[in-house]
């Protein structure tokens, strides 16, 4: 029964025709009603903290969006105190309550589509295309999870023993759970990780990316509103030093982490550094993601995915390809296919229903993204160097490297290198990417279906597409997540994941 394994019936959220004229006008018309200055601050216990602010600024164009009122350290330790106060009452709820909390939740998310898109637009900088989609994987998250933990938390799970002894192994919740997430998956990761945290038992601290405090303060109250009791879920605004005294707090649990691989060693050596239990690090980070491209691939259909894959979102996702691999046979024919789609992207205001490209998130990324193409437009072969208007934005770049090793960090960003290999070197190609340690998406284009299953199995690669984009995992259908440099292996919106955020026990009674 595909239930057992694939968890119950449950269908993903729908879908937007951009094509239906009076869906779409709707659609802009509540975005455009949510305006409007926005607050995020502490939440502890249901009530938000006052104290010292800083603006939010938009990347589309620096306006003021509202004001954030970051966690200090001894807020973050008091939003500890108040979890693990919360802890034993949300962990004592019945399974089938936590999940129904979830699946309000999911209603309410629904009905606040506006004020939740508008901000992801805003704050985030996301088109409209963007916005939806990441709203929708919100919403899937949290039925999703609610499914999973009504299948997974029931009962008590019946095993075999000898006669006169019955044994049963359950599931139950670690305690105090922080959360971080990322500022490119601002509703949607915060969400996830939230839900799943929540649905397994657990109270949950949550600190969003500095950069994107307003759509989190948002789920958090539409959370508590759906029930979600105040005591099981704080958020907690700031930067690193928040996310430190949260870390070091003798109350934590388990740690729900995506970003930088760089941040997830601090956590692990952090939590590795404390006296007492040992806990749980669950953490996706990021890759140099590569497709590898032979000559079997369709030309159209790789310029497509290639494209979509390396720039949508601005290159912002750390599922995005960084690395194209071509078999030299074809190099030219699919260089200048890529080059050609990708040079009509349009890049600027992503509330402009033409706009392909957004902005990138903050200054700080643009500086970095610019070293990174000065260098390579002085080391590499420029293929694509297109020009983005002024302020955050950056346009799409394709760079011809002489090698996979000569790519040796993510670029988070819209650039694309592009490597040729001979057919006869593929393993080596091959073993190059595995050398380089990241393991989280990769795209195979080839109808040969030995070479797929070849590259494949040589490979760690958490997802792995074939002949198709490689970004956009849909929960229930493509569980995301990756090992080695890019993660500690969880994948988030599949049927394993709750478990990761849960102990289990087993009971043995002599009858
Ligand atoms: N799950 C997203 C995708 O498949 C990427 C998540 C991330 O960037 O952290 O594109």
């Amino acid at each position: 029964r595909p239930g057992d394994l694939f968890g119950p019936e449950r269908l993903n959220s729908p879908g937007l025709a951009f094509g239906d004229g009076a869906a779409l006008r709707r659609l802009t018309a509540e975005i455009t009603a949510a305006a409007g200055l926005a607050e995020a601050a502490p939440i502890l216990d249901g009530i938000a903290c006052a104290g010292p602010s800083r603006p939010v600024i938009s990347p589309i164009d620096g306006t003021k969006l509202g004001t954030v009122t970051e966690a200090d350290a001894a807020v973050a330790a008091r939003a500890m105190e108040t979890a693990a106060t919360g802890f034993p009452a949300w962990t004592a709820m019945p399974a089938q309550e936590r999940a129904a909390c979830l699946d309000r939740a999911a209603e309410a998310f629904m009905r606040e589509r506006g004020r939740l898109l508008h901000l992801l637009q805003i704050e985030a900088g996301k088109t409209l295309d963007d916005a939806l989609a990441e709203w929708r994987e919100a919403i899937d998250f949290l039925r999703y999870y609610a499914a999973e933990g009504r299948r997974l938390f029931r009962r008590l799970q019946a095993l075999p023993g000898p006669a006169g002894e019955a044994n049963s192994l359950s599931l139950a919740g670690r305690g105090v759970f922080v959360a971080i997430s990322p500022w490119n998956f601002p509703l949607a990761i915060f969400t996830g990780q939230v839900a799943a945290a929540l649905m397994a038992g657990n109270a949950v601290v949550a600190k969003p990316a500095p950069q994107t405090p307003l759509v989190a303060a948002l789920a958090v109250r539409l959370l508590h509103a759906a029930g979600v009791p105040a005591g099981a879920l704080q958020l907690t605004p700031g930067g690193p030093e928040t996310g430190a005294a949260l870390i070091a707090h003798p109350a934590l649990a388990g740690v729900v982490f995506t970003g930088s691989t760089a941040t997830a060693r601090a956590i692990n050596r952090s939590l590795a550094a404390r006296d007492g239990a040992i806990l749980p690090l669950i953490a996706e980070t990021g890759g140099i993601n590569a497709m590898i491209v032979d000559a079997t691939a369709l030309p159209e259909q790789v310029a497509d995915d290639v494209v979509t894959s390396a720039f949508r979102s601005a290159g912002q996702r750390c599922s995005a390809l960084r690395l194209l691999l071509v078999q030299e046979d074809v190099a030219d024919r699919m260089i200048a296919a890529v080059a050609g789609a990708a040079r009509e992207l349009q890049v600027g205001d992503p509330r402009h229903l033409s706009t392909d490209l957004g902005p990138v998130i903050d200054g700080a990324a643009k500086a970095r993204l610019d070293a990174h193409i000065a260098r390579m437009t002085a080391e590499a072969r420029v293929h694509v160097a297109g020009v983005a208007p002024q302020g955050l934005y950056v346009a799409p770049h394709l760079f011809e490297i002489g090698g996979v090793a000569d790519l040796r960090e993510e670029v988070f960003g819209p650039i694309l290198h592009v490597v040729r290999y001979r057919a006869d070197a593929l393993a080596r190609v091959v073993e190059e990417i595995r050398a380089g340690g990241y393991g989280l998406t990769l795209g195979i284009q080839s109808r040969i279906e030995e070479s797929v299953e070849r590259i494949a199995a040589a490979l760690p690669h958490g997802n792995v597409y074939v002949n198709r984009t490689m970004i956009g995992a849909v929960v229930g259908s493509q569980p995301f997540g990756g090992t080695g440099l890019s993660g500690t292996g969880p994948k988030a919106g599949g049927p394993h994941y709750l478990i990761r955020f849960a102990t289990e026990r087993t009971l043995t009674v002599n009858t």
